[in-house]
C-alpha cells in the first residue's frame, strides 16, 4: 500500500491517492482543484485509477474531479446527504471567485458500514456527519481518511451552512474510538495519529468543544 498526498487549490486541501501497489490500482481521495495535475501523477504512478472516494463535497474537495473522470472513466463515491452541497459547487466556487470544472453526479452512494475494497485492501465507511450533512470516514489498513472531521490539534469549522457542532462531537467520539496507532489523513494540514490527537488536541482531551450555533 502507498498513499501520496497532494496539497490543491487556494485551501490547501489534501488529496490523496491510495494505491495497492501489489494489485497495480488506485483510488483518488478528495480531488480538490488541480484536476489535471492530478490527472498526470496517476500516469506518473503508473497504477490503474479505479474509483473516486469523496469524504464530503464542500467545493475544495470536488474542484479537481471533473478532468479525472474525463481521462480516467472511473465511478465517484459521496454520501447522498452531501448531493445538495455537490449540487451546489460551481455557485460556491464563484462566491470565492475559483476556477471550478463542474463533476458529473455521483455513481454510487455511501452509506455508514460500506466495504471498499481496493485490489487486496478493505477500508470501511464511517459516517461522521457534523462539519457537512454527508460526511464520512474511510478507515481500513492501519490508516483513516477523516476529510474535515479531525485535524491535527484541531478540528472542522461547524459554522458553515448545514453544518452542526453537537453531531460533529459525536462523530469525534466515534472516530477517537478507532485504535490508537490508526494514522489520520486529514483534509487540510499534516498526518497525525488517533493517539496524538488523544493526548493533544483540545476538542478530544475534553478542553474544547465544536461550536454549535
Ligand atoms: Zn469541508
Ligand atoms: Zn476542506
Amino acid at each position: 500500500m502507498n498513499v501520496t498526498t497532494f496539497v490543491t487549490g487556494p485551501f490547501q486541501e489534501n488529496c490523496y491517492l491510495l494505491e495497492d501497489r501489489v494489485a497495480g490500482v488506485a483510488a483518488m481521495i478528495d480531488p480538490g482543484a488541480d484536476g489535471r495535475h492530478l490527472c498526470d501523477a496517476v500516469r506518473r504512478a503508473g497504477v490503474r485509477l479505479t474509483a473516486i472516494w469523496i469524504t464530503h463535497a464542500h467545493v475544495d474537495h470536488i474542484g479537481g474531479i471533473a478532468p479525472l473522470v474525463d481521462e480516467f472513466r472511473v465511478p465517484i463515491y459521496l454520501h447522498p446527504a452531501d448531493l445538495p452541497i455537490y449540487r451546489r459547487g460551481r455557485e460556491t466556487a464563484s462566491a470565492f471567485g475559483i476556477p471550478f470544472d463542474d463533476p458529473p453526479e455521483p455513481d454510487r452512494t455511501l452509506a455508514d458500514g460500506d466495504e471498499l475494497t481496493l485490489g487486496g485492501l478493505r477500508f470501511r465507511v464511517l459516517f461522521a456527519p457534523g462539519h457537512a450533512p454527508g460526511h464520512v470516514v474511510f478507515h481500513g489498513e492501519g490508516i483513516a481518511f477523516v476529510g474535515d472531521c479531525l485535524f491535527a490539534g484541531s478540528i472542522g469549522r461547524t459554522d458553515l451552512p448545514l453544518s452542526d457542532g453537537a453531531e460533529l462531537q459525536r462523530s469525534l467520539a466515534r472516530i477517537a474510538a478507532l485504535p490508537e496507532e490508526t494514522i489520520v489523513y486529514p483534509g487540510h494540514g499534516p498526518a497525525t495519529t488517533i493517539r496524538a490527537e488523544l493526548r493533544t488536541n483540545p476538542f478530544l482531551t475534553g478542553i474544547a468543544r465544536p461550536v454549535t450555533r
